[in-house]
């Protein structure tokens, strides 16, 4: 013991070394989305996560998004606690069969027009969880999907580039 306690002591720290910031290209892409937003909707964007099954790696990028570095809300880009209060559903993991009728129940809580992107692979194709006997499906298979992110997990700045894609297609088509 007395030898762990030493050797942490002369450790450095385990933590990786955060990548150099990209503020500006940062501060461009939620600022488009802000935009985009406000030309859909005529107000910021609120979004609703939702976790139908997730191992929770996908949210850990998710919560990323309202954290010191990206601070999604100074773009007025929120986090919102009700599926009635937003416009986009963002939708974690496979759909497990205890999640179905929750994440159907979420989806129609959601007053239109509303927005459903499916967040990582597992959303997409049940991923690892393929051949869970507890996995009802992907999110596909419960409620209609206008945009998947793919990636296990998917990064902050990869949720921010879907969002703006997602923004431009639904205004170029004004649905
Ligand atoms: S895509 Fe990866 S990180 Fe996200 S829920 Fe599935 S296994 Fe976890």
């Amino acid at each position: 013991m007395r030898k762990l306690l030493f050797q942490s002591l002369l450790q450095s720290a385990l933590t990786e070394v955060a990548p150099v910031p990209d503020d500006a290209a940062l501060d461009e892409l939620a600022q488009s989305i802000n935009h985009a937003a406000r030309r859909r909707l005529g107000r910021s964007l609120s979004i609703r996560q939702v976790d139908a099954g997730s191992c929770n790696g996908c949210e850990l990028e998710i919560h990323a998004l309202g954290n010191a570095f990206y601070d999604l809300e100074r773009f007025g880009l929120r986090f919102v606690a009700s599926p009635r209060h937003a416009d986009v559903l963002m939708v974690t993991g496979p759909v497990t069969k205890n999640m179905r009728e929750a994440l159907e129940r979420t989806y129609n809580a959601t007053p239109n027009p509303k927005w459903v992107v499916a967040v990582g692979d597992c959303a997409m194709n049940c991923g690892v969880f393929a051949d869970s006997y507890a996995c009802s499906g992907p999110v596909s298979s419960v409620i209609p999907v206008d945009l998947s992110i793919p990636g296990c997990p998917p990064q902050p700045i990869d949720l921010l580039r879907g969002l703006l894609a997602l923004l431009a297609q639904t205004n170029a088509r004004g649905s």
